[in-house]
């Protein structure tokens, strides 16, 4: 499609980040582009706008995942609910703990963020192995939201989040395979 395209554009990739051997693909291209990063959020809204069951809130995780899912909330009208890193709420927080390759990794959203059947929906930059998306998916799971999905600007199919995904619902505007 035509905004696959645009992404793939304006994504540029950095060898050897955050380590040796990976490619990182780096979404500042896109964000300084202010008629690209309009169009992909319009795009993102508009799978949404009118829909069956509108969503009522958008949640995004720490730190780019802030960028994206502010500026959909603000599209669409909702609230957004911060997912952070650990240690960084002020409030009472829920927390899960998820695995890296190396180690482990918290994040956390305040215990009163969402309440009991709230259509969240989940928003990132880029789902690689899937393994912070389940994270923030379960953690508003478990603070009673209705999670409808989760949204992405890149997802990178190599890495076979997708599949890790199971029946959490993913939708990415460009796919790298
Ligand atoms: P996962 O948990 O392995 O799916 O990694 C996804 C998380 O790491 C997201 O929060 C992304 O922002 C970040 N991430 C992983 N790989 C990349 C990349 O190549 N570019 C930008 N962010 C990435």
């Amino acid at each position: 499609t035509a905004v696959s395209q645009l992404v793939a554009s304006l994504l540029r990739d950095v060898a050897d980040f955050p380590k040796p051997g990976v490619v990182f693909k780096d979404i500042t291209p896109l964000l300084g582009d202010g008629e690209a990063f309009g169009a992909v959020i319009r795009e993102l809204a508009a799978r949404h706008t009118g829909a069956a069951q509108p969503i009522d809130a958008v949640a995004g995780v720490e730190a780019r995942g802030f960028i994206i899912g502010a500026a959909l909330a603000l599209e669409l009208g909702v609230g957004f609910v911060p997912v952070r890193k650990a240690g960084k709420l002020p409030g009472e927080t829920v927390q899960r703990t998820y695995d890296l390759e190396y180690g482990t990794a918290t994040i956390e959203i305040h215990a009163d963020a969402v309440t009991a059947g709230q259509r969240v929906l989940l928003v990132d930059d880029v789902l690689a192995t899937g393994g912070t998306a389940i994270a923030a998916w379960d953690l508003l799971t478990d603070c009673g939201a209705d999670v409808v999905g989760f949204d992405t600007i890149v997802e990178l199919a190599f890495l076979g989040g997708r599949d890790a995904m199971g029946e959490r619902s993913v939708h990415a505007l460009h796919v790298v395979t």
